[in-house]
């Protein structure tokens, strides 16, 4: 049903420059991990990522919204049932939330269970006189800071492909159990509510959560406990190994997660990694950032989705609060003025990151929470449809946000600060940015 494809059909952005790869430095260890890979089983099917388009195209369409969420860099070490269930339901629980405040249904997506290669901003880290190369995530490399630790191992690639498979398994498994439904969501709901400062108002707002029930879509399409799965498609050696073509339809696809992104620091036209995606018939999504030019966009949606089939390409915007409500309209007009079928999603996390006192980055929840407002101002202000958010999460209770109902402050970070790259909104903090979203979105 899925076959090994041809060398051409994957191999053709080799030639071309790629961004954020890195130094591996045995060619003979690459070229190993790089077979292993290519025997191994797909973590998703076909025809999962046709169904997942199928729901993009929804959202594109203004019929439905998209959740997506969880880590900003997976870690081998947090592949444990307690975190990975954790982010699984907090999604469910904003997909709730979200189902209700806009009246559509909610297609839920992971950044699980493949989010484990980062983009740097620098090749190297220095600490007290060392230099180090920098940590590119599980897939590349370790954490700590020692020369072993930071030398890129290949084989952390085969690690990664299996804690991923591990990771869906679970995920899969929780999809037809009792945690995945609405029950079980809408109760978590409450006890949130109860215990908020803004007990009085979120309790109203669960009460008509609760008398509303699920959404449908126009076609009948109902499915809390469907949970699909995305990564950033960075290290193109992991995914050109785990391509495979479909057998009855001859189309490709990448077969580690069910939808793939472009980072900000990848989408150049001429790069491999615009390449590859142009190559694979997967749902994919690209980062803009502010200073996306119009006619560029243009370039990259006619390379990316030459179709213009509806649910094949997710624009998710990350442009800072300070900058969304200037460089946003302008994009949004010139791809309505195209008729081109995207969903528009927000990323409201990367352009407001700062560095903490005691120097660890962090976001105010204030921020985040004024670009996710800007972007649905400025995307439904012109007729458009606010498709989606697109956040760093976990249901793990770290504190690497800042601000939020319970209020954490600088002073919280150091002792429960627990992410390897961008700080995650807790649970709380995440059904927090819901309520106080959705109570924009039904004032
Ligand atoms: C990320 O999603 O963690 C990330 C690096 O985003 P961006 O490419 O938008 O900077
Ligand atoms: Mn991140």
């Amino acid at each position: 049903m899925v076959d090994v494809p041809s060398a051409h059909a994957v191999q053709s952005w080799r030639s071309l420059p790629a961004g954020q790869q890195p130094q591996w430095p045995d060619p003979a260890a690459l070229d190993s991990a790089v077979a292993t890979l290519t025997r191994s089983l797909p973590l998703v099917f076909p025809r999962e990522c046709d169904l997942l388009k199928t729901r993009l195209a929804a959202v594109a369409r203004g019929e439905a919204f998209l959740v997506q969420g969880g880590d900003c860099a997976e870690s081998l070490d947090a592949v444990n049932a307690t975190s990975i269930s954790g982010s699984a339901s907090t999604l469910q629980q904003l997909a709730t939330v979200f189902g209700y405040a806009t009246s559509l249904p909610v297609v839920t997506v992971g950044r699980m269970a493949g989010q484990y290669a980062k983009p740097r901003s620098a090749t190297t880290e220095t600490r007290d006189g060392v230099e180090l190369p920098a940590y590119r995530g599980d897939a590349v490399n370790g954490f700590a800071f020692t020369a072993s630790a930071r030398t890129p191992d290949p084989h952390r690639m085969v690690r990664v492909y299996n804690a991923s498979a591990a990771t869906l398994n679970l995920i899969r498994a929780f999809g037809t159990g009792e945690q995945a439904g609405h029950g079980h969501a809408l109760q978590r709901i409450r006890q949130f509510a109860a215990s908020s400062p803004d007990r009085a108002r979120y309790e109203a707002f669960t009460a008509g959560i609760e008398r509303a029930g699920g959404f449908t879509g126009s076609d009948g399409w109902h499915t809390p406990g469907e949970l699909f799965m995305s990564h950033e498609g960075l290290l193109l050696d992991y995914e050109s190994a785990l391509t495979r073509v479909d057998s009855h339809t001859g189309a490709v696809y990448a077969t580690s997660g069910h939808l793939l992104w472009i980072g900000e620091r990848t989408r150049g036209l001429d790069g491999a990694h615009v390449e590859y995606f142009a190559g694979i018939g997967n749902p994919i999504a690209v980062k803009i950032g502010p200073k996306t030019g119009q006619d560029d966009l243009l370039r990259l949606i006619d390379r990316l989705s030459p179709e213009r089939e509806p649910g094949r390409l997710t624009l998710i915007v990350r442009m800072g609060a300070s900058q969304v409500r200037a460089v946003l309209p302008g994009l949004v007009e010139r791809v309505t003025a195209e008729g081109i079928p995207v969903a528009w999603v927000s990323d409201p996390m990367h352009g407001n990151t700062i560095t903490a006192p005691c120097g660890h980055k962090t976001r105010r929840f204030d921020d985040i929470f004024d670009e996710l407002s800007g972007f649905f101002e400025v995307v439904g202000g012109l007729g458009a449809h606010p498709g989606g958010v697109h956040l760093e999460l976990t249901g793990d209770d770290v504190a690497e946000c800042v601000g939020g109902g319970t209020g954490l402050t600088f002073d919280d970070l150091p002792a429960r600060y627990r992410s390897v790259c961008d700080p995650r909104l807790n649970r709380e903090q995440s059904l927090d940015l819901a309520f106080r979203l959705a109570e924009l979105i039904t004032a």
